[in-house]
């Protein structure tokens, strides 16, 4: 590529530009520091192609008309103008998508983020005395009746839920844990990696694939703090394998006289194979089981706000209560707000199946998705016809966000395969549009899953195609 110097020279001024008709009806519109901040970022844009050559000459010389530089400036600020975070259409099939935010709030829980945030609230302060309260009340005694156990706290997120746990129970001490159970969450959250945060001391026992309740009674000594039970919510370990259940390490710690804890992970109240899915010991179980403290998210198979949930013994959560660590990993009102919400829907078991997004999208039976599916393939025939082969498929989806890995959830699937575009650049545009739209590629086709859709983003997605493809209108 030559890159012609001379072209730099033909590059106007940021004071001449900001005289530019065009870009003076902008000022009228936008604030004059972001019309400058666009005019200066375009004209190093329009340098910086310059420099490398990546734009041919008649092109550079556009740009001098007062309209397409207007035109690109406009264009500028509306990029800056615009939030970040935006509405996503997720069509990807994954329930629990934590790229995409995780669980979407029942609507009772969005009325109550509502009335928390809008005006003031009673978050610390007890209304029928008029003293100080506490901002976990409200969610406390409803824990307790959902869970079956003495007492509650509830964290920033699950992490935080079990740094405050371990740092509570085990600091400078040992905690056994099995080695098959050294999980590793998105990336950032890994047991051994939290244990050392929190001052506790790790233990491991056993092999990958074989842990047996003789290994803890070896590991346990006078310095032994806790036995920590991990769920291995994102992946299983099939074949020859032994791993130690709640119930045997109660066992195990009642002879040594040490507590149990058990990090559920997603932790669901709800009996999953009730819904036709494997098995997932539920909090109650666990509790029942006799472990001390049960550690779980709020926004993963629960369906409500990013929380840690703690539920157990009064007496190591009276503990945890007490560490300074509480206060920096505390939840606001928002949270406090539909956290109570979503937990309230759980005392009526049908209308939480019907209410909260993630169980209902979990349970969606097969024959309804693929009506769906059908009523979503004839707007899209209508809206992109010719353009693409538009076509219904039977496919899985997946519950996400760490849990379940094994569950297959039969479904239906739209898939469209363009034909004036490679796929990736369709791809590219749904994400970009707004609201941008997620999907699944496979090979040379766009895989759009009907089970994620909330209600009428069928059709907005539709029209979004359209307007990917090229045709503007169309919904
Ligand atoms: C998801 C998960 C965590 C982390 O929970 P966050 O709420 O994402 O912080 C910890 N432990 C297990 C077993 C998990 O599945």
């Amino acid at each position: 590529m030559i890159v012609d110097k001379s072209l730099l020279r033909e590059i106007p001024k940021v004071d001449e530009v900001l005289k530019l008709p065009g870009v003076q009806n902008l000022a009228g519109v936008y604030p004059r520091e972001l019309v400058v901040e666009s005019v200066r970022r375009i004209l190093d844009e329009i340098r910086q192609d310059i420099l490398e050559g990546t734009k041919a000459h008649q092109e550079l010389n556009k740009w001098s008309y007062p309209d397409s530089l207007a035109a690109r400036i406009a264009e500028k600020l509306e990029r800056i103008i615009r939030p970040n975070l935006r509405r996503v259409i997720n069509a990807t099939g994954v329930v629990l998508h934590t790229n995409l935010g995780r669980a979407v709030l029942c609507p009772s829980a969005i009325e109550a983020v509502r009335m928390a945030a809008s005006g003031y609230s009673n978050l610390e302060l007890n209304l029928e005395s008029g003293k100080r309260g506490s901002r976990y009340d409200s969610v406390e005694d409803l824990l307790k009746r959902l869970t079956g156990a003495q007492s509650s706290l509830v964290v920033n997120n699950n992490a935080a839920a079990v740094l405050l746990a371990l740092s509570t129970l085990a600091r400078g001490r040992e905690v056994i844990v099995s080695r098959g159970q050294m999980v590793e969450i998105g990336g950032s959250f890994r047991i051994p990696e939290v244990m050392e945060q929190s001052g506790a001391i790790l233990r491991e026992v056993g092999s990958t694939n074989k842990t047996h309740p003789a290994d803890y009674g070896k590991a346990i000594n006078d310095k032994t703090a806790l036995l920590l039970h991990v769920h291995t919510s994102n992946y299983r370990i099939v074949g020859f394998t032994r791993e130690i259940t709640v119930d045997e390490l109660v066992d195990l710690g009642s002879e040594a006289g040490l507590p149990v804890m058990s990090d559920l992970g997603s932790g669901s109240i709800i009996n999953m194979d009730y819904l036709g899915l494997p098995y997932e010991p539920t909090v109650q179980q666990t509790i029942q089981s006799g472990a001390g403290v049960v550690t779980f998210s709020g926004d993963k198979l629960l369906g409500g706000p990013q929380a840690g949930i703690i539920v157990g013994k009064k007496e190591f959560i009276d503990r945890m209560k007490k560490n300074p660590l509480t206060r920096a990993v505390r939840i606001d009102k928002m949270t406090v707000a539909a956290l109570e919400a979503t937990l309230r829907e759980y005392l009526d078991i049908k209308a939480a199946l019907q209410n909260i997004p993630t169980l209902r999208m979990i349970s969606y039976d097969e024959k309804l998705l693929q009506k769906r599916c059908g009523v979503l393939h004839g707007l899209l025939k209508d809206a992109v016809d010719g353009m693409a082969l538009i076509a219904l498929e039977k496919g899985q989806s997946a519950v996400g966000g760490g849990a379940m890995p094994t569950a297959d959830l039969p479904g239906w699937l739209v898939s469209v395969r363009p034909l004036n575009m490679p796929v990736e650049a369709l791809a590219d545009r749904l994400r970009n549009g707004d609201p941008a739209v997620m999907g699944r590629v496979q090979e040379d086709s766009l895989l759009l899953d009907v089970r994620t859709l909330l209600k009428d983003e069928d059709i907005i997605l539709a029209g979004a195609v359209a307007a990917a493809m090229g045709r503007e209108g169309s919904d």
